[in-house]
């Protein structure tokens, strides 16, 4: 299965924030825009496979809970955002059970919630500790992602080397090699 939603920012909250793509530019993309796609995002990034297709209520629960989340992540939220992501934070998240092999699964009753409820508790997490420091925007102009830079010399500049940061390395080269 090819991935559908980019991960790897570093953290849950941190790949949750990017699924709106290019957040204040032009031509950003809603990646999130209806009860399927947030199914698929839960499927695919979550510890638990989606159990009911989330209801429209959801969405918009899910998508006014991710621009507090990018607030708080920085700096730039209000009393109303953090009121937000403390209500989801206060949510029951996914519990781990054995199954009869001995295998670790995860269970929810409310799948959705549970995954929000996750997302939100990273992101307190993330800003009250000294991690929140090393997340940064990634340096290409357009893609407006957040990511924690983990490396030990702190010198990460893309999101991912994948995409942002193998289309800067070309660039770079197409430039010198004119
Ligand atoms: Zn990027």
């Amino acid at each position: 299965m090819t991935a559908r939603f980019r991960q790897g920012a570093g953290r849950l909250s941190l790949d949750y924030v990017r699924t709106l793509r290019r957040r204040g530019k032009p031509g950003a993309v809603e990646e999130l825009p209806d009860p399927e796609a947030l199914a698929a995002w839960i499927t695919e990034c979550s510890p638990i496979p989606v159990s009911t297709l989330p209801t429209p209520e959801q969405v918009a629960v899910a998508q006014d809970l991710r621009e507090a989340v990018y607030g708080l992540l920085t700096g730039s939220d209000g009393a109303a955002g953090r009121r937000l992501v403390n209500a989801a934070a206060a949510r029951p998240t996914p519990a781990p059970e054995l199954d009869s092999a001995g295998g670790l699964r995860w269970r929810a009753d409310d799948t959705v919630e549970a995954t929000l409820s996750l997302v939100a508790r990273d992101a307190v997490d993330l800003v009250s500790s000294p991690a929140i420091h090393r997340v940064r925007p990634c340096a290409d102009p357009d893609c407006s992602a957040l990511f924690l830079d983990s490396s030990r010399p702190g010198r990460r500049r893309w999101c991912s080397m994948d995409t942002c940061g193998n289309r800067a390395k070309k660039e770079s080269l197409r430039a010198r090699t004119g």
